[in-house]
């Protein structure tokens, strides 16, 4: 008997349910007790008859005074009543055809109802109530989940039949000294509280015990990739001093940089691969970072490449690193999807000859066809655009090769912690000198006009503007969001009508995109009025305004990626974000904005109002999803649970007999992470 036992075999299951069960991806016995409840119906604080408020959902403590027998109003139809008393005032009970309900009944008993109170001021009643005997011991029922016939009623017994197993106590899995010191209840009760809780306060307990370990386990899960990668062998680099690259950048590099820098050349002259991420604010220069491995690695005889998740940032790097580079002797090529076949298949001939040393592009670059002659450094940009899988490909261009990840997205710590646990950080917490505060104002679309001729003003001082939209079209469903396309329309007749103005947006043929952007680049466009596209890391120094239509509609990091395109060159820059009609929430969200210019602490803020979830939108990126734990609001919990596993990891307690039921947990979410 094991809890990994099918739940065919629980009792009240067999294999009908067993089959409708996997569509709520319930297989197992541990499944069951881990299908956790989304909600509580509390049974344990009836109202009186006349206190419930009539049309809601209540619980009434009743006794049973008659039962009248079934009216049959037509064929097949049979309505039951039964009156109650709460000893203070009746009420009625409607049963419509269930004789099963109405039998559950008896005269003189007593019972707790839970139903949509109906009626008015004299005579209440309530139909089709959940019917419990008072006598009975779960005064709060869980709510689940379900999927089609699977009833609630009959998920709950599912569970209460997995809860009479035997071997429940099988679920523990950590030291009881690992418990008292993480005053941690034991996994057994945690279950059975989770689902059935004797009152509200064992909720928190129970909840708290397995989020604990759902952190824990995420966190083991990336010591042990991280292990993996450590146990592998790199080329190791040798110590080739890189001071020719330091004196021919046009700028002196930050601290933070040469610090970052320093910590990736010293993981390169190590055997055991490089596996660090950069994590820096927008406009902390992580690209001269990168550059800088790239060099130290030709100065080693080694080919580097950098990937990046769209084809315009792919040319804004290649044109960077030529920049940084090609003066040192460094050959850099660029290698993209929208290249003709003839392109592509020169460049990478030349990758496979050796005759280019770094190579630049977008996932074109994994294409199966392409070979290198000794890739030692692989670099990829923005990473939480790419799930785990897509990095491992990359790596495998190479033997073993140095991995340099840089992430566009200060995150928080604790974050970064379980989303890159298995990576090495090097943290950029410093901006180049001189860089001007970016100017950041919210307003009402009142201001709209006002803003328009600002930017326009700024236009004929010789600037230009950005004008993000959330939407590219008219939006569905007759929403009044904004889109580039009828905006864009509409400037050319108002203020900006002597304006070069273009438009940019996702859906474009990627040629265009490119040519557009170049445009804007090159100082041909005034105005570009875009979607997000141009979040990712477009450098336009020039670029001096943006506003932000609809900005209630995007996420605060967002909003500071936006934002991080302007204000990269000498001039004096202005962010403002305009929101019709915002809520309080986004009056916040907007206000935390203007006041502060640093990332991190944004990206804290934006953690704690959305949650992680939203935090990375959709898709999670590589990370699985979490069910009970919540990055933001249990951020005391994350650094418990991830000081926890460093110990037990450290301690090698993942190989000792009593952790086995830890690590299997461990190689189940590694086996799931490979999945996605
Ligand atoms: P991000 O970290 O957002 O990717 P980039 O690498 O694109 O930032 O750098 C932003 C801009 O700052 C670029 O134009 C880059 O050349 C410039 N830059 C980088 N480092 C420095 C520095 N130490 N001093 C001045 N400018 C710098
Ligand atoms: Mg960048």
């Amino acid at each position: 008997m094991s809890l990994s036992d099918s739940v065919m075999y629980l009792g009240g299951v067999g294999p009908k349910r067993a089959e409708l069960l996997k569509k709520l991806d319930i297989h197992t016995v541990r499944d069951v007790l881990y299908h956790l409840p989304r909600s509580y119906i509390d049974l344990s604080a009836p109202v009186s008859i006349s206190e419930a408020a009539l049309g809601e959902q209540c619980t009434v403590r009743v006794r049973v005074v008659k039962k009248r027998p079934p009216a049959l109003i037509r064929k097949n139809m049979r309505i039951y009543k039964v009156l109650c008393t709460d000893g203070e005032s009746d009420m009625t009970v409607v049963i419509f055809n269930s004789v099963y309900l109405y039998n559950s009944l008896s005269e003189g008993e007593d019972y707790i109802l839970y139903g949509r109170m109906s009626g008015n001021l004299t005579s209440r009643e309530m139909s089709s109530p959940m019917i419990l005997k008072y006598s009975s011991a779960d005064k709060i029922l869980p709510v689940y989940h379900l999927t089609e016939g699977i009833s609630a009623q009959v998920m709950r017994s599912c569970v209460r039949s997995a809860l009479k197993r035997q071997d429940l106590a099988d679920c523990e899995t950590l030291p009881g000294d690992i418990l008292r010191e993480c005053s941690l209840i034991s996994c057994e009760d945690a279950i059975r509280q989770i689902h059935f809780p004797q009152n509200e306060g064992m909720i928190a307990p129970a909840r708290r015990r397995l989020a604990f370990d759902e952190l824990l386990t995420l966190r083991l899960a990336m010591l042990s990739m991280r292990e993996k990668n450590r146990s592998l062998t790199a080329y190791a680099m040798g110590n080739k001093p890189i001071s020719r690259y330091y004196s021919s950048l046009p700028f002196e590099l930050t601290k933070a940089q040469k610090r970052a820098i320093e910590e990736c050349l010293s993981d390169m002259r190590g055997n055991i691969p490089m596996n660090r991420l950069v994590l820096g604010d927008v406009g902390s220069g992580k690209t001269a970072v990168a550059a800088a491995c790239c060099y130290f690695a030709f100065l080693n005889g080694c080919q580097s490449c950098l990937m990046a998740p769209t084809e315009i940032l792919a040319d804004q790097h290649y044109d960077t690193l030529v920049g940084f580079l090609a003066p040192l002797g460094v050959r850099v090529a660029l290698l993209k999807g929208s290249m003709t076949a003839k392109e592509k298949a020169q460049i990478k001939r030349g990758l496979a000859s050796g005759e280019y040393d770094v190579a630049v592009g977008t996932h074109a670059l994994i294409g199966e066809s392409t070979e290198f002659r000794n890739l030692s450094l692989v670099i990829t940009d923005e990473q939480h655009r790419f799930g785990v899988k897509q990095r491992d490909s990359l790596a495998k261009k190479g033997e073993n090769p140095h991995r340099l990840v840089m992430s566009a997205t200060p995150i928080p710590r604790t974050l970064a912690l379980m989303i890159y646990g298995e990576l090495d950080i090097s943290i950029l917490d410093e901006l180049p000198k001189g860089r001007k505060k970016i100017e950041t104002y919210a307003v009402t679309g009142k201001l709209r006009e006002r803003a328009y001729r600002f930017a326009a003003k700024q236009i004929d001082e010789g600037r230009q503007a950005y004008i993000v939209c959330p939407a590219i079209e008219d939006a569905e469903g007759g929403l009044d969001i904004k889109n580039v396309t009828e905006r864009a329309r509409a400037l050319k007749e108002g203020v900006f009508k002597n304006c070069r103005i273009a438009i940019l947006h996702g859906k474009m043929p990627a040629q265009t995109k490119e040519s557009v952007m170049r445009g804007f680049k090159e100082g041909k466009i005034d105005l570009l009025v875009c979607t997000t596209v141009v979040e990712v890391g477009v450098d336009v120094p020039n670029a001096a305004v943006m506003v932000v239509e609809d900005a209630d509609r995007f996420g605060l990091s967002q909003l500071h990626q936006l934002r991080g395109r302007v204000g990269r060159g000498e001039y004096q820059s202005y962010c403002i974000l305009i929101a019709e009609n915002p809520g309080e929430d986004s009056k916040k969200r907007l206000r935390a904005l203007t006041a502060s210019s640093d990332g991190f602490a944004i990206s804290e803020a934006d953690l704690k109002l959305r949650g992680p979830g939203d935090f990375f939108g959709q898709a999670q990126h590589g990370l699985p999803r979490l069910k009970i734990a919540d990055l933001a609001a249990d951020s005391d919990l994350v650094r418990l649970a991830s000081d926890t596993a460093d110990r037990l990891y450290g301690s090698g307690f993942l190989a000792s007999k009593q952790g086995r039921a830890l690590k299997n947990r461990v190689d189940a979410l590694l086996g799931e992470g490979a999945k996605n």
